[in-house]
């Protein structure tokens, strides 16, 4: 990227997934070079996601890049790539979470953690964006696994690691006790924390994450909005809800944009930030959202600033960083150029 091609920050992305940000190209070159059988349709249709079905199908589309992250070199590119891309979206702040364990058949699970903070150092390099990466528990791997990445991620918290969470099927799996230990060695070492709740699942489940885990964020949460009750508390509480419109709308969470409950959230009172969840399988990068937000969902344009001033407050980084993003936000180029668009 060149500096003429610097865009006008379209604001913090607080929730997007690695697995689910990885390039077609690269799929396709890097399975051309690990001897991994293209499938069907080719790397562009098994990634993408082109219309609203089941979050089971979602993930499968996001699954469909899990082979890829094969070795170190492989890890790191598609992290700094996934940054790169970021960037020239507009993005002025990124947390990029994976799930590290996913990725450890033939490394160590620290090996995995160690090759993307590599990834996003290079990234970082590369585009100027400051950015983090949020290593994720899941629910259907086993409590040890679980630990050994909240250790992992604790080894590297503030040293290109912000943040903590939960993902995985919380209808199959929907319990959070083996979830408390693992959270428990994240928050001793300070990382940010998130959990997603209540995206196929219910308000109850919002408030159960809240309170076994300790966070105050939650990814998606959508179903908060079911209950009056839960939504409330959870405005009195500072909870603060990652929503993803597309990837709502894509996974059959709603049944439209128009339908999408973010103003309820935002008219409780809820802290409320913007991800596009998994930009490859939805095709909506951050810019995207944001067009979405106001031209079909409806947001007015105090809302959309309200967004980013949340997103200010609640991004996982340090007070150091949040100055240089509020100052990207406002189009000031930090070196002292003149703002770019
Ligand atoms: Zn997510």
């Amino acid at each position: 990227m060149t500096d003429g091609d610097v865009r006008p920050a379209v604001g913090l992305n607080l929730h997007t997934h690695l697995e689910g940000s990885i390039r077609p190209r690269t799929a396709a070159e890097l399975a051309e070079a690990h001897g991994i059988p293209a499938p069907p349709g080719g790397w562009e249709d098994a990634l993408r996601m082109r219309e609203a079905g089941t979050l089971t199908t979602f993930l499968a589309h996001v699954a469909a890049a899990y082979p890829l992250f094969t070795t170190p070199d492989a890890i790191g590119r598609i992290v700094t790539e996934a940054v790169e891309d970021a960037a020239s979206d507009g993005v002025a702040y990124l947390e990029l979470r994976f799930g590290p364990a996913t990725h450890a058949g033939g490394l160590s699970v620290g090996a995995v953690i160690s090759a993307a903070v590599d990834g996003l150092t290079e990234g970082i390099r590369r585009s100027g964006m400051p950015a983090g990466l949020v290593a994720c528990a899941l629910r259907h791997h086993d409590p040890a696994t679980n630990e050994e990445v909240a250790r992992a991620a604790a080894d590297r918290a503030g040293r290109g690691i912000v943040g903590f969470d939960v993902a995985g099927d919380e209808l199959l799996f929907p319990s959070l006790e083996p979830m408390v230990r693992p959270f428990g060695i994240a928050a001793a070492a300070r990382l940010g924390l998130t959990a997603h709740a209540g995206e196929a699942g219910t308000a109850e489940h919002v408030r159960d994450a809240v309170k076994r885990l300790g966070v105050r964020r939650i990814g998606h949460g959508i179903h908060a909005a079911d209950s009056a009750e839960v939504i409330r508390w959870a405005a009195d509480e500072g909870v603060c809800f990652e929503q993803c419109p597309t990837s709502n709308v894509l996974t059959g969470a709603v049944p439209s944009y128009a339908a999408h409950p973010i103003r309820r959230f935002l008219e409780a009172g809820c802290d409320v930030v913007i991800g596009d969840d998994d930009p490859t399988t939805t095709g909506t990068p951050l810019s995207a959202e944001f067009e979405h937000l106001v031209a079909r969902v409806g947001l007015e344009p105090e809302e959309i600033s309200r967004i980013h001033a949340t997103s200010l407050k609640r991004a996982f980084c340090e007070d150091s960083t949040r100055a240089e993003v509020r100052n990207r936000l406002a189009g000031v180029a930090t070196d002292g150029r003149a703002p770019q668009g």
